[in-house]
């Protein structure tokens, strides 16, 4: 059944949500600025800030809701995350108000899934109560996105993983109390197979933040960047701090990148949401050649444009959230999971930037100032593009998947061919 409501009881938890968010969360963005944050829990002044504002979110049953009741969230499901996301992508802070800032929704997920008990009471109970944060260690400077180049190497000495070797790009570990590391363990194995995640304590002896790096937005003259270039100097971590089995790294991984991905794309919608909200104050309040802008036809293109884009991308994120949902309910939707989060992935990216692009532009010099947020969500344009895999990757991934399951022509002609349907008629 087709269905486009969201039923009342909800969507009063959503206004609830929209309200609190845009009142109460945004202004925390220009009270604490910085990409990082909302990750420095030894930031004693915003962690104050943000403490009534999370246990009201709490009380309204509305605390990591990317985790089922078993974990500690209440388990609504991907469509109801996705409505969620929406409004939580409008604020930096809203996710970590919220308790379901990336990356540690996906740590949680992966030590949900694989952790055992111990590792459990360790590490995820203190990142689901919002009282550390934690990174995912896993790119490396020469190997980039293809996990199967990678040379950082773990090998077992006694009853100790010794770990060597560089990642970067490990976001957040500057703040984390822990790393999720991947390292090669099983190098003989087939490619997919040599790797194993290892949870190291970021204060482990050979743990060496080389620096960390500044993207674009983030100033030139103070301690901005959040982006950490690791050294593991064979950094020593008992046996049983190994995150599934040997070999079962890249498992583990696939089952992290899937929902942060269309996480992200949640979210990207509110940020393009508020973006349009934007463009349309703007054009109905500034007058140019004797009228409104909102009266010139190119203003309404770049409007009706940015609408139409916006809710394409919008049913695609909704479509790859209810697909999830069918999976995990045990049923087989005609699409894989995976190949509709590859689309929203590619779609997220260009769909970002072309409605930011047209939200400064339509703002003139206004919009290029850093008196607006949109010259600060100008600087995530190229990072959608790479973070969780680069555009292409995903791209080939979604190609791929349709060409399987597309026929090869039976002769020499396309089964389209006029000619030889017409003599097939005959
Ligand atoms: C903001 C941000 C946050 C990040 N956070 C983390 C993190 O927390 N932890 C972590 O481990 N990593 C993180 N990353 C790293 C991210 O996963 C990598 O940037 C990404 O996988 C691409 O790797 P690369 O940057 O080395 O680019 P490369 O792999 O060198 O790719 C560069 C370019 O080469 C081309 N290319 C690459 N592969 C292909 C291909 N298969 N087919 C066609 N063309 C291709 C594309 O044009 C691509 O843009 C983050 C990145 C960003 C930007």
């Amino acid at each position: 059944m087709w269905n486009f409501q969201t039923d009342p009881e909800f969507q009063s938890q959503l206004d609830w949500m929209m309200d609190f968010v845009k009142t109460k969360v945004e202004p925390l963005d220009i009270r604490f600025p910085g990409h990082g944050a909302p990750y420095d829990v030894s930031n004693a002044e915003s962690r104050a800030a943000i403490k009534p504002f999370q246990d009201e979110v709490r009380a309204r049953g509305l605390w990591a809701c990317h985790l089922g009741p078993h974990l500690g969230g209440p388990g609504y499901g991907q469509i109801k995350l996705a409505l969620m996301n929406e409004i939580l992508g409008r604020s930096y802070w809203a996710p970590t108000v919220f308790g379901t800032a990336a990356p540690d929704t996906g740590n949680a997920e992966i030590l949900a899934m694989f952790g055992t008990d111990e590792q459990k009471e360790t590490y995820l109970q203190p990142l689901m109560n919002g009282d550390i944060v934690s990174c995912f260690s896993m790119t490396e400077p020469q190997a980039g996105a293809d996990a199967k180049e990678f040379t950082c190497r773990a090998w077992q000495e006694g009853d100790e993983w010794v770990i060597e070797g560089e990642k970067w790009f490990s976001s957040n570990a500057r703040y984390a109390a822990f790393l999720i590391v991947m390292a090669v363990t099983n190098p003989d194995n087939p490619p997919h197979g040599r790797m194993s995640m290892l949870i190291v304590p970021t204060d482990t002896p050979g743990v060496q933040i080389i620096r960390n790096v500044k993207v674009i937005g983030d100033s030139h003259d103070s301690d901005d960047g959040i982006h950490a270039y690791i050294r593991y100097n064979q950094v020593r971590v008992p046996l049983d701090a190994m995150l599934g089995a040997p070999g079962e790294g890249f498992k583990v991984a696939q089952a992290r990148l899937g929902g942060g991905r269309v996480h992200h794309a949640m979210r990207t919608v509110g940020k393009c949401q508020r973006a349009l909200d934007m463009m349309v104050e703007r054009a109905n309040s500034r007058r140019t050649q004797g009228k409104q802008l909102a009266e010139h036809q190119f203003v309404q293109g770049m409007i009706a444009d940015s609408w139409i884009e916006l809710e394409q991308f919008r049913m695609l994120v909704m479509k790859t959230a209810w697909t999830i949902d069918e999976v995990e309910a045990g049923r087989s939707p005609p699409v894989s999971p995976r190949t509709l989060i590859a689309m929203c992935k590619v779609q997220m990216a260009k769909v970002y930037h072309d409605i930011i692009q047209r939200a400064i532009h339509l703002h003139g010099s206004l919009g290029v100032t850093q008196e607006l947020p949109l010259a600060d969500w100008w600087g995530g344009v190229a990072s959608l593009a790479l973070a969780d895999g680069p555009t292409e990757v995903h791209k080939a991934q979604v190609a791929k998947a349709l060409l399987k399951r597309a026929p090869v022509a039976a002769g020499l002609f396309p089964s389209e061919h006029i000619p030889t349907r017409m003599e097939m008629m005959r």
